[in-house]
């Protein structure tokens, strides 16, 4: 088994420092060694290939890495050398993240009866051309999905809570559902919270 620490978080930036995944800490290492990547010191920014990291010695009060002759210091950042793509930030259109995007609330009154009791609202209804999008799907709770039937908001007289637009998440964040402190230097606090919650 892996040990534990190898399984640690590591922030993966693209060559101009901007984040693009969270891989472990074994990943990053491989990424390092392999001369791909090399270790972002959050302190002071200062970068370090596998040669200059291997020779840093852990500080007492942090974790690290027991090689067979030596113990390495854990990468929290590390920065990628060839890569400069962003990855999209691209969430599925699908039934569950809709649900997600609308915490599972009427978006007209704001109801939280269950998902069971939840359908997805066409904004502009279907059979006024209304297409299945994020724009224009809504969670109504079945009253006033009713009430609404096969008029626009508009001409139902209700409103929104909140208009719906695509979301900004990024899941690849949200996978190892920890973060380091240190990562703050590199991903704006704005970035983690407009996150799903399940
Ligand atoms: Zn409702």
């Amino acid at each position: 088994m892996m040990p534990k620490v190898l399984q640690r978080p590591t922030l993966v930036l693209n060559r101009n420092w901007q984040p693009v995944n969270v891989a472990t800490v074994a990943r990053a290492l491989v990424l390092l060694w392999n001369e791909s990547a090399r270790v972002v010191d959050p302190a002071d920014y200062q970068l370090y290939t596998w040669a200059d990291w291997s020779m840093l010695k852990p500080r007492a009060d942090e974790p690290f890495i027991r090689a067979v002759r030596f113990r390495l210091r854990v990468p929290e950042v590390v920065a990628l050398n060839g890569y400069d793509r962003v990855p999209a930030a691209t969430v599925t259109f699908s039934r569950r993240n809709i649900f997600k995007r609308d915490h599972n609330t009427c978006q007209y009154c704001g109801v939280q009866p269950g998902s069971e009791e939840l359908t997805i609202d066409h904004v502009v209804p279907r059979a006024q051309g209304g297409v299945s999008s994020w724009e224009n799907c809504v969670l109504a709770c079945v009253a006033c999905n009713k009430r609404k039937a096969d008029r626009t908001p508009e001409q139902a007289r209700m409103r929104f809570r909140r208009k719906p637009v695509r979301p900004a998440w990024k899941p690849l964040y949200a996978e190892h559902g920890m973060r380091m402190k240190s990562w703050s230097k590199f991903v704006s606090e704005a970035y983690w919270n407009v996150t799903l919650g399940e």
